[in-house]
């Protein structure tokens, strides 16, 4: 795998890209996670569901961007408005499978995060970590 030998480099600068998606993007969440946003911006459920969810399939549910593409959840300042209770994906990224098993998927969204290839080398332990928690979803 590559993140195994790439010594990968990290460095988080807060600039909101990753927090940005297209149209036809959501963020992923699981039950749990919705509900422990939904207590924490203090929602009803109805409310909640109606301002900040989409369905996505059968299965799945996420919060809907915003159509500027931009995350409900992001503040004008590019700061996470949820972030003790943001969802698994945000808590992982950047070492999704899709991102660093293959250089490609590294460089590619290297394009879109400035912090990937900026600081210190990260440790294959904390890569490790994550990747096994985005895994378990
Ligand atoms: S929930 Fe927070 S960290 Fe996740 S995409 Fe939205 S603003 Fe970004
Ligand atoms: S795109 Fe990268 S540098 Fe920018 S906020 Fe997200 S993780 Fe941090």
């Amino acid at each position: 795998m590559y993140y195994q030998h790439a010594h990968l480099r990290f460095e988080c600068t807060g600039c909101g890209a990753c927090c940005t998606g297209g149209a036809d993007h959501s963020v992923e969440t699981s039950a749990p996670e919705r509900a422990a946003i939904r207590a924490f911006l203090k929602l009803s459920p109805a409310w909640f569901r109606r301002r900040y969810l989409v369905r996505v399939d059968a299965g799945t549910t996420g919060i809907r961007l915003n159509q500027d593409g931009r995350c409900p959840f992001l503040g004008n300042d590019n700061r996470c408005r949820i972030y003790p209770v943001r969802p698994r994906q945000c808590r992982t990224y950047p070492w999704w499978p899709e991102l660093i098993e293959h250089k490609r998927g590294w460089t590619e969204e290297a394009r879109r995060c400035e912090g990937m290839n900026r600081g210190t080398v990260v440790p294959l332990s904390t890569i490790e970590r994550s990747l096994a928690r985005e895994r378990s979803k």
